[in-house]
């Protein structure tokens, strides 16, 4: 199958080589016999309609999102009705916090979201920096680790009754208070998890192809073969000691 992935700015939003979770699911797809296709996004681009199997977008400084908020606005509907259709999603930092109502920047300037995810952000006046530990349970009844690094001033308010990606064990999240990270709607994941943050953590980067190739083929989710994952397994146990010993608050 080609799955068709729509690569937001990927020249203004590409912090902490985010785009290396684009690699992971090129290889991941491919060892099960599956293409990726990368569409480039940029300012101006039209999204269309159904041309896309997964989104994608990164993490970036407040100078580039104040670039590309604007522009970003105006696809939000197209965003919405493609994630409503079962397109799945992943945005990091800069671009999870452009993907909500908006972002109240450092010097007080408002920059406005796709209104994809329910939360607003504020730039605080100090920065959330460290290695992150996550519990998860994406799918009701298996729970599983996510691990990564982050280092944002923005601190982001879900809305009553949104869905985080996940729990705090080690590290700030959200706001560093609320004990939530990330964002979660339908096939849609946000994140403030760098790193980049798929090669450590394989079930999120199969967890995102299956519902991609999903939507390529109009029907559920797809059933991956498992790869051994071994390095990988090693990379996701090495973080989650570092995030334990040096990860900001820790509950
Ligand atoms: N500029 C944003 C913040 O500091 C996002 C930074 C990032 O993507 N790492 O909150």
């Amino acid at each position: 199958m080609k799955i068709t992935v729509g690569h937001l700015y990927p020249s203004y939003l590409n912090i902490y080589a985010d785009r290396g979770n684009i690699a992971v699911l090129t290889r991941r797809a491919a060892l099960r016999g599956h293409e990726l296709a990368l569409d480039a996004i940029g300012l101006g681009d039209e999204l269309r309609p159904g041309a896309h199997d997964l989104l994608y977008i990164g993490g970036g400084q407040d100078r580039e999102q104040a670039l590309i908020a604007p522009d970003l606005a105006g696809k939000g509907a197209a965003i919405r009705d493609a994630v409503g259709a079962g397109c799945s999603l992943l945005a990091v930092c800069g671009g999870y916090q452009l993907l909500g109502r908006g972002y109240w920047g450092r010097d007080g300037l408002f920059m406005p979201g796709a209104e994809l995810f329910p939360h607003e952000t504020v730039a605080g006046t100090t920065r959330m920096i460290g290695d992150v530990l996550l519990e998860c349970e994406l799918d009701p009844g298996t729970r599983r680790t996510l691990v990564g690094f982050e280092n944002h001033a923005g601190q982001t308010t879900l809305d009553r009754g949104a869905t985080p990606l996940g729990r705090v064990i080690h590290g700030f999240g959200n706001d560093g208070e609320s004990g939530y990270e990330g964002c979660r709607v339908e096939a849609a994941i946000g994140t403030y998890l760098h790193g980049p943050l798929l090669p450590r953590n394989p079930w999120l980067a199969d967890w995102i192809l299956a519902r991609a190739l999903g939507h390529a083929t109009g029907g559920e989710p797809a059933r991956l073969e498992p790869l051994p994952d071994e390095l990988e397994a090693a990379a996701h146990r090495v973080a989650s000691e570092r995030a334990r010993a040096r990860g900001g608050r820790s509950r």
